[in-house]
């Protein structure tokens, strides 16, 4: 350990994947960190809940990343505990079944030829307008028309862009599109529909890894490393961040308040924020204007009911994930953690579900009461699925949680560069993960971006603002995709 990392104390705000994994690798480097989470547990988005013995993520999570030293980390993190999940995902749409990625031959047998007539006429149409008369791209309706022409857009992306977000896609913006679908080309979905070409550079995933015991396994081991690595090191449960002073570059005062309303303050000689960027502004001194203020305020999260189902029944469905387009169910989203790992399930004969209700705090949904909830989504599941008998339900149980999925408006771009502004005057400051930095991040990418940030403050030159910003599609395997093997543990490296 050298004298800088044996006066360094990092205090990182927030015990989910991304503060974790930056706690985790400055652990490894000797560095004291104390983080600082305001949940009695750790893991954030990545909770896993346990009720009567059945486990629940929030929203099947699975593990996935192009890095392979990545999933090196993830191995060399989880030992034994992974399995190999098959993905089988489906949409479904107009009371059809359709597999996800689309693949052309399946919309044929339950659309019918027509539609894909309709489907190739409007793609060619759309290709003509954008690529040869270079139409403009303002949003994300503009986005996916471009890629896939109207017909497809209005199939497969309209209802359940609109279902998550809550607004028309004509009010969001195309960088969404752009992070989770750049590079997914219609001639990719026709090859792989078509020809089945998988060779081993180049394939949509079907198979990924999975913690036997639910996601929350991987932000809890990367906190058993941080508090086990160094006596000095603490991960403090029910702990909100309130107040965060800057004394000059690499001296901060941060205080948090525990449930009983104590405050307590600490010296950092850096602080790591991962709680949402609309916040943070509001909460440091020196204040910002009120303009930086007003940016932060208006950045928007849409927020996320999940209703978790126990059901007298071995199984319901094959699927990983079901998308449901359909307006007039209130889910948009379904899982089986039993088909992601027997383990989530504490008796074979039976099984769960994990329901997603998207909405936001306050609106028709979120003011529906849990027992309205879950009744609406078991009715739903047996009316209008067929997927159960409403006598099978055991139990459920509905867990609500805020700021789930950070909004991209028309503006939310010019927004996020004046917080930034203000934010580069307080040095030893570092902003990372999903919404700390109002980006749409994958767990991987929040894992990603804090190994990195930890190399950042250990002295390295690296630039960990840049994972989640490649022009190609995510779930396309490639031998060309990003090696960033900076976070390698010092043995290995
Ligand atoms: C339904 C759903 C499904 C998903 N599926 C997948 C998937 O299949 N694969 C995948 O890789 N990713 C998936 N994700 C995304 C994944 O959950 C996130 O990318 C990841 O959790 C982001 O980690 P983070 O650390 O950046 O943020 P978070 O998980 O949001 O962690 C931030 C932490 O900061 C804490 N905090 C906030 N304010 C304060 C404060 N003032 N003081 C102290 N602490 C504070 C919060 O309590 C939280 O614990 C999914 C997300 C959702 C909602």
């Amino acid at each position: 350990m050298n004298d800088m990392n044996k006066k360094e104390h990092v205090v990182i705000m927030g015990a989910g994947p991304a503060g974790l994994a930056t706690g985790h690798e400055l652990t490894v480097s000797g560095v004291r960190v104390s983080v600082i989470e305001r949940n009695d547990f750790v893991g954030g988005l990545c909770n896993t809940n346990v009720h009567n013995g059945y486990k629940f993520d929030l929203g099947g999570h699975r593990w996935f990343t192009k890095n392979e030293d990545l999933n090196n980390w993830f191995r060399r993190l989880m030992g034994e505990e992974i399995v190999w999940v098959e993905r089988i995902s489906r949409i479904y749409y107009d009371g059809g079944y359709y597999t996800y990625p689309i693949n052309i031959l399946n919309v044929i047998k339950n659309a019918g030829f027509f539609t894909i007539i309709q489907a190739g006429i409007t793609y060619l149409l759309s290709a003509l307008q954008y690529s040869i008369f270079n139409k403009s791209i303002n949003n994300m309706k503009d986005a996916y028309v471009a890629q896939f022409g109207s017909k497809l857009y209005d199939m497969f992306f309209r209802r359940y862009s609109e279902k998550v977000w809550g607004l028309p896609c004509e009010k969001l913006s195309a960088d969404w599109v752009s992070q989770r679908s750049a590079g997914l080309s219609i001639w990719t979905v026709i090859q792989e529909s078509l020809l089945k070409t998988k060779s081993d550079n180049e394939s949509l995933i079907e198979e990924f890894m999975y913690p036997r015991d639910g996601y929350v396994r991987i932000p809890e081991r990367m906190a058993e490393d941080i508090v086990k690595g160094d006596p000095r090191n603490s991960v403090q449960l029910e702990s909100t961040v309130t107040a965060i002073k800057y004394n000059g570059p690499h001296d901060f005062d941060v205080t948090y308040t525990d449930t009983e309303g104590n405050e307590t303050t600490v010296n950092a000689t850096s602080v790591v924020s991962t709680i949402p960027l609309g916040v943070l502004p509001r909460i440091l001194t020196p204040a910002p204007e009120q303009e930086v203020i007003d940016a932060a305020r208006s950045l928007e999260f849409r927020d996320l009911i999940t209703v978790n189902v126990i059901l007298n029944k071995e199984q319901v469905s094959i699927d990983t994930w079901l998308y449901v387009q359909d307006e007039d169910i209130l889910f948009g989203r379904l899982h089986e953690p039993k088909n992601w790992s027997k383990a989530m399930v504490p008796d074979q004969s039976t099984t769960s579900l994990v329901l997603e209700c998207f909405c936001t705090k306050g609106d028709h949904i979120w003011q529906l009461s849990d027992e309205e909830v879950g009744r609406r989504c078991v009715q739903d599941l047996a009316n209008k699925l067929g997927f159960i008998e409403v006598d099978d339900v055991i139990d459920f149980q509905c867990v609500r949680t805020l700021q789930a999925y950070p909004v991209y408006d028309l503006e939310y771009g010019g927004k996020i560069a004046r917080i930034n502004e203000y934010l580069a005057g307080f040095e030893g400051l570092h902003i990372v993960g999903r919404g700390g930095t109002h980006r749409y991040n994958n767990a991987d990418h929040s894992i990603e971006m804090g190994l990195l940030l930890g190399r950042k403050i250990l002295g390295y030159d690296v630039d960990y603002m840049d994972v989640n910003t490649e022009s190609e599609y995510h779930e396309i395997k490639s031998s060309r995709d990003p090696q960033r093997d900076y976070y390698k543990v010092e043995e290995e490296a």
